[in-house]
C-alpha cells in the first residue's frame, strides 16, 4: 500500500539502520551495548550541569546560528568563527552539504565499506555513489582518486572509517586531495578524531590553509559522549561555511546541546582523560583478538572491525546470547565498540567461543 506520491528516490530508499538497542536484544534489558559506538560513561558532571542549568531557558527558541558555541569551538581549534558552523549532530551538517551540492545526477565518490548515511543520502538527492574497494579493510585512495570526475561534487572520507577503523594521514590525504579538481568538495570526517593517533595529523590545521575545497567533519557524539543531545560541527573556508549555512534547518541544534557541547569543551580535559583510557583498553581488545587468531584492522577509533566473512551472522547471534550486543555487516564483519574494561572483558570471554574463520 503506499499513502500519497513519494518521490522516486523516496521508493528506493533502504532505512537508516540504527545500532540495535540494548534493551531490544534477545538477551534482555541487562545486554551490553557495544553497537553504536558511545560513549560507555555518562556525561562528566559539568556538562550535566550545564544541561540542568539549560532546561529553565527551553520555553525559548535557541539561537539558530549557534554563534557562541561557534566562536567557542573556533577558539579551542584555533580557527577563525568564520570557518565553523554547528550542526545538528555531524550527520546533520552532512545532510546539509548533500542539500547544498548534490543536484540530481551529480556523482559522490566514496570508498566502500563506509558510513552507512553515505550511500542513503546520495540517493535521497538523485544523485550517484561511484564506490571504490577496501583493501584489507583500508581506503585505496589511489583507486578512489582516479574515480573522481568533472561531474563529482563530493568526495567522503570517513577517517578512522567506519567500520573498519582505519585512519589516513593528514599526509596522505593531501596528496590525493591534490589529484582532484579544486570544484570537488572533499568532505573528512572525524567522528572518532579524538582516539587518533595524534602522528597522522591535525587536518584542520595541515590541511585547510592549502585546501580551500576540503571541510572537517567533527562531532560531540562519540568522544566527549553527547550522542543524545545531537551536535556537531563543521571546519572549512568560509564561503563554504556560508553556502552549508544556507541549509541550516531553523535551531537544528537545540538550546540544551548548545550548552552541553559548551561545557564539554570547557571540560575537555577531564574527557580526555577518558579518551586515553578507551585507546588503551582499544589496543588491549586488539590484541586479545590477534591473540586467538583474528586478523584485526589497525583501529584509529573506539571501536575494532572483526573480519568474520561468511561467519559474521552466527557469530553475531553467539555473542547476542551472551548478552553482548555489536554490529554485524553480513557475510564481512563485526564492528564492537570498545566500552569499560568489565564490559570488553566480557565480549573477550563470549569472542572465546568463536572459531575464527
Ligand atoms: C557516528 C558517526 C557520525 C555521526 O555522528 P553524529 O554527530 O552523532 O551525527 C558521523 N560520521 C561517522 C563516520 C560516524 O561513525
Amino acid at each position: 500500500m503506499s499513502i500519497g506520491r513519494e518521490r522516486v528516490a523516496i521508493q528506493a530508499l533502504p532505512a537508516y539502520k540504527p545500532g540495535k538497542a540494548a534493551a531490544q536484544g534477545d538477551s534482555g534489558p541487562s545486554a551490553i551495548k557495544l553497537s553504536s559506538n558511545e560513549n560507555p560513561l555518562p556525561p562528566v558532571a559539568a556538562v550535566q550541569q550545564a544541561v540542568n542549568d539549560a532546561i529553565a531557558g527551553i520555553n525559548r527558541y535557541p539561537d539558530h546560528r549557534a554563534t557562541v558555541l561557534r566562536a567557542t569551538i573556533a577558539e579551542w581549534i584555533g580557527v577563525s568563527p568564520q570557518q565553523v558552523t554547528a550542526g545538528n549532530g555531524s550527520i546533520g551538517l552532512l545532510q546539509q552539504l548533500f542539500l547544498s551540492y548534490v543536484d540530481p545526477g551529480d556523482e559522490v565518490v566514496f570508498p566502500w565499506r563506509s558510513f552507512e548515511a553515505y550511500p542513503i543520502f546520495t540517493q535521497l538527492m538523485g544523485g550517484k555513489s561511484v564506490n571504490t574497494a577496501l583493501v584489507e579493510n583500508a581506503f585505496d585512495l589511489e583507486a578512489t582518486a582516479s574515480s573522481v570526475s568533472a561531474n563529482t561534487k563530493l568526495v567522503l572520507l570517513a577517517t578512522p572509517n567506519n567500520p573498519t577503523g582505519t585512519a589516513l594521514s593528514t599526509t596522505e590525504i593531501a596528496e590525493f586531495v591534490r589529484r582532484v579538481p579544486s570544484s570537488t568538495i572533499v568532505v573528512i570526517d572525524e567522528a572518532y578524531k579524538e582516539f587518533m593517533n595524534p602522528a597522522l595529523g591535525d587536518s584542520v590545521h595541515d590541511l585547510l590553509p592549502h585546501f580551500p575545497n576540503i571541510l572537517v567533519l567533527r562531532t560531540f557524539s562519540k568522544t566527549h559522549g553527547l550522542a543524545g543531545v545531537r551536535a556537531g560541527y563543521a571546519v572549512a573556508d568560509p564561503e563554504l561555511i556560508a553556502t552549508i549555512d544556507k541549509t541550516l534547518l531553523p535551531f537544528a541544534v537545540s538550546s540544551v546541546a548548545q550548552a552541553a557541547a559548551i561545557a564539554a569543551i570547557v571540560a575537555f580535559d577531564e574527557i580526555k582523560q577518558r579518551v586515553e583510557q578507551i585507546r588503551l583498553e582499544r589496543e588491549r581488545v586488539a590484541a586479545a583478538l590477534a591473540e586467538m587468531g583474528w586478523r584485526i584492522p589497525k583501529s584509529e577509533a573506539n571501536f575494532v572491525y572483526i573480519p568474520t566473512g561468511e561467519i559474521t551472522e552466527v557469530t553475531f547471534a553467539t555473542l547476542e546470547k551472551h548478552g553482548i550486543i555489536t554490529r554485524p555487516f553480513p557475510g564481512e564483519g563485526i564492528r564492537v565498540t570498545v566500552s569499560t574494561q568489565d564490559e570488553n572483558n566480557q565480549f573477550l570471554k563470549a569472542m572465546k567461543t568463536v572459531a575464527p574463520s
